[in-house]
C-alpha cells in the first residue's frame, strides 16, 4: 500500500538534520570571509594613517634642513642670535622626525615582501653595508628601509652625519671666523641640495609608490573576500537551499498523504472524507444540485475473521474497497470511516441514479468472489456481502454532515434487520 512506501521512503531521512548543517557550515565560511573582509579594511585603513604620517615625516625633515641650511649661512653671516635659535629649533626637528622614521621602519612588517619595489639596491651596496650584513633578506624590506640602510643612499647615517656637523657648527663661537668653521657651514649648506633634496625624494616616491601597490593589493584581496561571500550565498542558494526546500516540500506532500490515507485500502480516512464531504455539500448547496450520503457495512464479517483469520479479513477489506473504486466516478468521495463500514459520497445524484450506483456495488461485491491462499499454499475464494444504507441532500437545503451519516445508518440499521445484503434508503425531511 501507499502509505508504507511513503513511510519507508521517510525512514532514516531528517531533512532538518542536513538544513541546520547546511546552514552552519554556510554561516561559518560566510563568518570567515566577513571577519577577513573586516580586517583587510582595517588594515587599509592603517597603511593609509601609517602613510600619511611617515610623508608627513619625510617632508618634514626635507624641510628642516633646508631651514638649518638657511640659518647656518645667515647665522655664519651677520651672528644674530635670532638664526642660531631657529637653527637649533630646526635641528630639534630634524632630530625628532628622524626618530620617528626610523620608528617607523622598525615597525613596518619585516617579513618577506610580496611587492618588488621600483627601487632595488644597487649592486653598488657596498660588503660592508651593516643592513647587508645584518639580514641577507634585505631584496625583501620595504623601500624605507632600503634608503635608510642601504646603498646608494644610506640617509640614516647621512642625516646622522649632518646632525652632528650641525651640532659642531653650533658649538663654534659666533665671531670664529676659522678655515674649519667655514667648511662647517659650506657643508652643511650644500648638503640640502646635494644630497637631502634626490634621497628624500626617492624615499618620498618610492614609499608612496610602494604603499599604493599595497593598499590596491589590499583592496583586491578585499574585493575577493566580498565576492566569495557572494559566491557561498549563490551556492547556498542554489546547491544547499534549493534542493532542501524542494525537499521539504516533497516531504510534506507525503506527510499530508499519510495523515489523510487508510493505510489498509489506500482510500481517504475520516478525516479526509469529512473535509471532501464538507466542501462537496457546500458546492451542491451553491449549486443546487443533489448529493447522496451512502453508509456501507460488510455482513457477517466477525464471521469472517473468526473462521478464516484477520489477514483474510484485511484482503477482504482490500478487496471491497478495490470494487467501491471501481463502481464510482471520478469526482465521488470513498472513505473508510470504521473498521469494516465505508462511506460514500455521490455529488450532483439523485436519489434514482444513485440506488442505481449503490445497487451495483453490492450486486459486484456478491457476484465477485475474494481471492486469497491459504496457510497450505492453496488458492482460495471467498464471497461476502454488504449491506447499504443512503440518504438525499436535498437541492437547496444546507444539509449536516453528521445528521445525513446518522440518517444513513439508519437506513443500514434497517437493512440489516430485513436479512442484510440489500440497500435501503431512508427519506430526508429536515
Ligand atoms: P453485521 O452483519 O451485523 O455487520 O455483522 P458483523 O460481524 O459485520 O458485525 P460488526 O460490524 O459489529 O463487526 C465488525 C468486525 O470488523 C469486528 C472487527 O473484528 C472487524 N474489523 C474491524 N476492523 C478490521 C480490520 O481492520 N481488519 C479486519 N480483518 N477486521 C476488522
Ligand atoms: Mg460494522
Ligand atoms: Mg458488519
Amino acid at each position: 500500500m501507499i502509505p508504507k512506501k511513503l513511510l519507508a521512503r521517510m525512514s532514516g531521512r531528517d531533512p532538518s538534520q542536513l538544513l541546520t548543517l547546511a546552514y552552519i557550515t554556510a554561516f561559518a565560511i560566510i563568518a570567515l570571509l566577513t571577519l577577513a573582509s573586516h580586517a583587510l579594511t582595517t588594515h587599509i585603513t592603517h597603511k593609509q594613517r601609517e602613510s600619511a604620517e611617515v610623508l608627513q615625516a619625510l617632508g618634514k625633515q626635507r624641510g628642516y634642513v633646508q631651514q638649518i641650511s638657511y640659518y647656518s649661512t645667515h647665522y655664519y653671516d651677520q651672528g644674530q642670535q635670532i638664526d642660531y635659535d631657529l637653527l637649533v629649533q630646526a635641528l630639534e626637528g630634524l632630530k625628532e622626525s628622524h626618530r620617528f622614521v626610523k620608528d617607523m621602519i622598525d615597525d613596518m612588517d619585516s617579513g618577506p615582501n610580496m611587492f618588488v619595489s621600483p627601487l632595488k639596491p644597487t649592486p653598488l651596496a657596498s660588503a660592508s653595508d651593516p643592513a647587508l650584513q645584518h639580514d641577507e633578506h634585505t631584496v625583501q624590506k620595504n623601500v624605507l628601509y632600503r634608503i635608510y640602510y642601504t646603498a646608494p643612499f644610506y640617509l640614516d647615517s647621512e642625516i646622522q652625519a649632518f646632525i652632528s656637523e650641525v651640532e659642531k657648527f653650533l658649538q663654534y663661537d659666533k665671531a670664529n671666523t676659522s678655515k674649519e668653521r667655514q667648511k662647517s657651514r659650506d657643508y652643511i649648506s650644500s648638503r640640502f641640495t646635494r644630497y637631502f633634496v634626490p634621497s628624500l625624494d626617492a624615499a618620498l616616491e618610492g614609499y608612496q609608490e610602494e604603499t599604493l601597490e599595497k593598499i590596491t593589493l589590499y583592496y583586491h584581496r578585499q574585493v575577493f573576500s566580498v565576492l566569495g561571500i557572494l559566491f557561498v550565498l549563490f551556492i547556498e542558494a542554489a546547491f544547499i537551499f534549493n534542493p532542501l526546500v524542494r525537499h521539504l516540500r516533497r516531504f510534506h506532500k507525503m506527510l499530508h498523504t499519510i495523515a489523510m490515507t487508510d493505510p489498509l485500502t489506500g482510500l481517504k480516512n475520516r478525516r479526509a472524507f469529512t473535509a471532501d464531504t464538507q466542501a462537496a455539500l457546500n458546492e451542491g448547496h451553491r449549486n443546487e444540485t443533489p448529493l447522496v450520503v451512502a453508509l456501507t457495512d460488510l455482513d457477517k464479517f466477525k464471521n469472517v475473521n473468526d473462521t478464516y483469520g484477520h489477514d483474510v479479513g484485511d484482503k477482504v477489506l482490500q478487496h471491497f474497497s478495490e470494487i467501491l473504486r471501481t463502481c464510482c466516478r471520478e469526482g465521488d468521495i470513498i472513505g473508510r470511516i470504521g473498521g469494516e463500514e465505508f462511506a460514500l459520497v455521490l455529488p450532483k445524484t439523485g436519489k434514482n441514479e444513485g440506488e442505481k450506483v449503490l445497487e451495483r456495488i453490492r450486486q459486484k461485491i456478491e457476484k465477485t468472489p475474494c481471492t486469497y491462499t491459504d496457510e497450505n499454499g492453496k488458492p482460495c475464494e471467498l464471497t461476502v456481502t454488504v449491506s447499504v444504507g443512503f440518504v438525499l441532500a436535498q437541492p437547496g437545503k444546507r444539509a449536516e454532515l453528521d445528521a445525513l451519516l446518522k440518517k444513513a445508518d439508519d437506513g443500514l440499521y434497517t437493512a440489516k434487520e430485513q436479512g442484510r445484503n440489500r440497500v435501503i434508503f431512508v427519506p430526508n425531511d429536515a
